[in-house]
């Protein structure tokens, strides 16, 4: 279940994501995923191979590309994330790299995987910074790790790793993330 995910006659709806549920997440400071806080510490993104490469050659120029409609999250949501989700991890969303990219520049970060092709990559951020317009837009600063992927299932270990070494959360999910859609929207519209 994704604290973005909304819900409709008490069944998730996977196929969407909710922009209230994102704003909430935003203005909170909130995972996108577990809908826990996100405290100071940097948040994480998955990226596709676009964006990949973009930020594997320029990771200081990257800062001024487009905004994006992606949340972020945790750095173990987001491993998770680019393990399990098929639309993150596309075969036709790959782009050979190259191999100036693969040799000098990718040494910043995880560079296993990073083999000729990229399908995407988990990246840490500074931070981040969001507007609200038609939707909730966001813009990523200060790119710190980078860890690229071909399929996504090249994060398992570190994810395994990770949750083994988890502390179990000391909170939980707040009501208006969970199944309550009333919940959701009455807070997102305290914050428009
Ligand atoms: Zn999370």
């Amino acid at each position: 279940m994704l604290a973005i995910t909304p819900w409709r006659r008490g069944v998730p709806d996977f196929a969407v994501t909710s922009p209230a549920r994102i704003l909430v997440c935003a203005v909170e400071r909130r995972c996108s995923i577990c809908g826990l806080a996100l405290g100071n510490a940097p948040v994480w993104r998955v990226v596709a191979a676009d964006e990949a490469i973009a930020i594997a050659m320029d990771p200081t120029g990257f800062e001024n590309v487009a905004s994006t409609v992606e949340p972020p999250g945790h750095r173990l949501c987001m491993l998770y994330a680019a393990v399990v989700c098929p639309w993150l991890t596309r075969p036709n969303a790959r782009r050979r790299l190259d191999a100036d990219v693969v040799g000098t520049r990718l040494a910043r970060g995880d560079a296993r995987g990073a083999t000729g092709e990229i399908g995407g990559a988990v990246v840490s951020f500074e931070r981040y910074e969001f507007a609200v317009g038609a939707r909730v837009e966001f813009r990523y600063r200060g790119p710190l790790d980078f860890r690229p992927h071909l399929l996504g299932e090249e994060h398992v270990p570190a994810l395994r790793e990770g949750v083994a070494g988890e502390p179990a959360p000391s909170e939980s999910c707040p009501p208006w993330l969970m199944q309550d859609e009333d919940a959701a929207s009455a807070r997102a519209q305290r914050y428009l």
